[in-house]
C-alpha cells in the first residue's frame, strides 16, 4: 500500500515484548522499566491476527524484535506461524545473541531468514559495563550458530558511542575480513533523554567511514532492497561486507517503508514520533480483520512525510527503544 507520499509500506517491526535480559546503557534506565502488565501484551494469537492483516495490505518482510523477543516463550513457534502466512512475508529477527547459541537452529527450522544481532563491544569488560549484565562469549557463541545453521549473512548491529567503543569500529570491521558477516554500523539515536548518554555521544557516519578508511580502501558494493537504508562496502579481500546506517545524519523518510506495531498492540508510523494507533480497540473489542485492515490502513495515511529530529520543533518520543523495537 502506498502512503500519502507515495511510499511502498512493504515492512513491518513487530515487537512481541518489553522485556529484556539486558539494560543496555543507551537503550534502558538502570532498575529497568515498568513492565507492561501481562494482559496488556499481545498474545501470539493477536499478533499473527496483526500480521496476517499487514500481509493482506502488502507487507512482505516482517522483523520480529522487542524487548529482547528471545526471551519470549513460544517465539520459534510463532515465527513458524508467521511464515506460513499467505504471501510468505520474509521473516527475519533483531536480537541482542544471548539466547541465541540454543535456539539458532530451531529458529531456521522454523523458517526464519536471517538475523541481526546487535553488539557494541568485543571486549568482555566493556561488554559487562555497557549491558550492565554481560554474557559476551555467549552472544559470540550465537553469532557461530546462527551462520553454521544458514541464517546467512549474519548481520551484526554496532551503535558507534563517543569515548565508550570508538576505539573499537576497526577491530569490528576487521571481522569481516574473516566472517562472512555483514557488520553494520548505525547512528546512535539520542531518543530518551533521561538516560545517561545524549546527542554528544553519537558518532555521525562520515567518521566512522573514515576510520574504516584505514583498513584500506571501501570498495562500494551494489545496493541491495534487504539492506534498507545502509551504504554497503567491502574490505580489500573480505569474506564478509560492512555497512553504514546514518539514520540521524541521514535523510531517510523519503525511503521510508516502515510500520511498527509495539508489543501492547499501538501502531506507529513513525519510530521518531509519538502518533500511535491502538489495534487493541479492534482485537479486544470484537472487530473483525478487516477492521484490523482499516485501522493499519489508517496508521499508513498517518504516517508523517519526515521526522523533526535535530529541529527545534522535535520532542522525545513517547516510549523508549525498547518499548518500540527498534
Ligand atoms: N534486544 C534486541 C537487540 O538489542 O537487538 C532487539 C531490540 S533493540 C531495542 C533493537 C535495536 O535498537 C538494537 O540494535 C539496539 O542496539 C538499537 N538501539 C537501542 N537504543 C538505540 C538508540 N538510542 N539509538 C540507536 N539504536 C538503538
Ligand atoms: Fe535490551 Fe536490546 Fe535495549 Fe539492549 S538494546 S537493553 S538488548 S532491548
Amino acid at each position: 500500500m502506498l502512503d500519502p507520499f507515495g511510499r511502498s509500506i512493504e515492512y513491518l517491526r513487530l515487537s512481541i515484548t518489553d522485556r529484556c535480559n539486558l539494560r543496555c546503557r543507551y537503550c534502558m534506565p538502570e532498575d529497568g522499566v515498568a513492565p507492561l502488565a501481562h494482559g496488556d501484551i499481545l498474545s501470539y494469537e493477536e499478533l499473527l491476527r496483526v500480521a496476517r492483516s499487514c500481509v493482506a495490505l502488502g507487507i512482505r518482510k516482517i522483523r520480529v524484535t522487542g524487548g529482547e523477543p528471545l526471551v519470549r516463550r513460544g517465539v520459534v513457534d510463532f515465527i513458524a506461524q508467521l511464515t506460513a502466512l499467505p504471501e510468505t512475508p520474509k521473516v527475519v529477527l533483531t536480537t541482542n545473541g544471548l539466547l541465541l547459541a540454543e535456539m539458532a537452529a530451531p529458529l531456521k527450522a522454523a523458517g526464519l531468514k536471517r538475523v541481526n544481532v546487535s553488539l557494541d563491544t568485543l571486549r568482555s569488560e566493556r561488554f559487562a559495563a555497557l549491558t550492565r549484565r554481560g554474557g559476551l562469549d555467549q552472544v559470540l557463541a550465537g553469532i557461530a550458530a546462527a551462520e553454521a545453521v544458514g541464517l546467512n549473512p549474519v548481520k551484526v548491529n554496532v551503535i558507534p558511542l563517543r569515548g565508550i567503543n570508538d576505539d573499537e569500529l576497526v577491530d569490528f570491521a576487521r571481522l569481516t575480513l574473516d566472517h562472512p558477516w555483514e557488520v553494520r554500523f548505525i547512528e546512535f539515536m539520542p531518543i530518551s533523554p533521561d538516560l545517561e548518554y545524549g546527542s554528544t555521544a553519537r558518532v555521525p557516519m562520515i567518521e566512522v567511514e573514515r576510520q574504516l578508511q584505514s583498513l584500506g580502501a571501501l570498495e562500494p558494493l551494489p545496493r541491495r532492497k534487504s539492506a534498507g537504508p545502509a551504504r554497503l562496502f567491502r574490505l580489500p579481500g573480505a569474506r564478509g561486507s560492512l555497512g553504514l546506517i546514518p539514520s540521524v545524519s541521514g535523510h531517510f523518510c523519503p525511503e521510508c517503508n516502515r510500520l511498527r506495531v509495539t508489543a501492547d498492540g499501538r501502531v506507529r508510523g513513525c519510530l521518531f514520533g509519538n502518533q500511535e494507533i491502538d489495534l487493541k480497540l479492534v482485537l479486544r473489542g470484537g472487530g473483525d480483520d478487516a477492521a484490523l485492515v482499516e485501522l493499519l490502513r489508517a496508521a499508513i495515511c498517518a504516517k508523517p512525510e519526515k521526522h523533526a529530529i535535530g529541529s527545534p520543533e522535535f520532542t522525545a518520543p513517547n516510549r523508549r527503544m525498547q518499548g518500540i523495537g527498534g
